[in-house]
């Protein structure tokens, strides 16, 4: 068991969250009971996943998309009601770590992924250094890496093909981080894997040499929340359980 105040302070440490410039707030977004015993973690927090933590008796959330994000009207209506409501009526936390997430060295989205797919990380790249870089087991195909995402993540990527070349230096970036593959190939990259792919990607991919992997933005981000959540099992002696809900993007 713990309290909500020593898991946020937990969390804002070892995330190092004010080290981030972010769309949304990292950390409490909705308060909760003040003792947690069952952690549910789940990539985003959709009425789906609340609902489903609701029915696992949790004390609290802890996902990667949370519920308020720069851009929004602030405005409590429709699905913000909705899933607000659910959350303040069963009295549960809800704790949210986007970049802090992803960058984490350990824990993050990005090392994650890296481990599911035994990438050994380098060197990072990009705006607050998030892209990770570095080298698999042996050189591959454009074909042959995308045959490995298919396995390992459950899920068909979109592959834009470079020049052909055997793909040496992996740089990825979980998510939507299409916008980093112009890093990627900056910083040296002959492949680049990220969870969504834009219209410009293509381009760049054949003009450039450097090809270019959209394995799913979903897909791609369920690891760090994980780690994370078994982290804080170990380090408070909690129950926790992670809740996929599929998701095409
Ligand atoms: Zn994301």
């Amino acid at each position: 068991m713990t309290t909500r105040q020593a898991m946020v302070q937990h969390l804002h440490l070892l995330l190092g969250v004010d080290r981030f410039k972010d769309y949304g707030p990292n950390g409490l977004q909705v308060e909760g009971r003040g003792e947690i015993r069952h952690l549910v973690s789940g990539v985003t927090a959709s009425l789906a996943l609340i609902d489903a933590a609701i029915a696992a008796k949790a004390d609290a959330i802890l996902v990667h998309h949370g519920l308020f994000w720069r851009g929004q009207d602030g405005r409590v209506t429709g699905w913000m009601k909705q899933r607000l409501a659910r959350l303040l009526a069963a009295d549960i936390n809800l704790l949210a770590y986007h970049l802090p997430l992803d960058a984490h060295a350990e824990l993050g989205n990005n090392a994650q992924l890296g481990r599911v797919l035994g990438w050994r990380a380098d060197g990072r790249f990009g705006e607050q250094e998030l892209g990770f870089i570095g080298e698999g087991s042996a050189p591959c195909s454009l074909d042959e890496l995308g045959a490995r995402l298919n396995m390992a993540l459950g899920r068909t990527p979109v592959l834009a093909p470079g020049d052909g070349r055997p793909l040496r230096r992996l740089a990825w970036c979980t998510g939507g981080a299409q916008g980093y593959f112009e890093a990627a190939i900056a910083a040296g990259a002959d492949v680049f894997v990220s969870g969504e792919i834009s219209e410009p990607q293509a381009h760049l991919a054949a003009e450039t040499g450097v090809a270019f992997v959209a394995a799913g933005h979903h897909a791609t981000e369920r690891y760090g929340v994980q780690a994370l959540g078994q982290h804080l099992a170990r380090e408070f002696g909690l129950s926790q359980q992670f809740i996929d809900l599929p998701n095409p993007a």
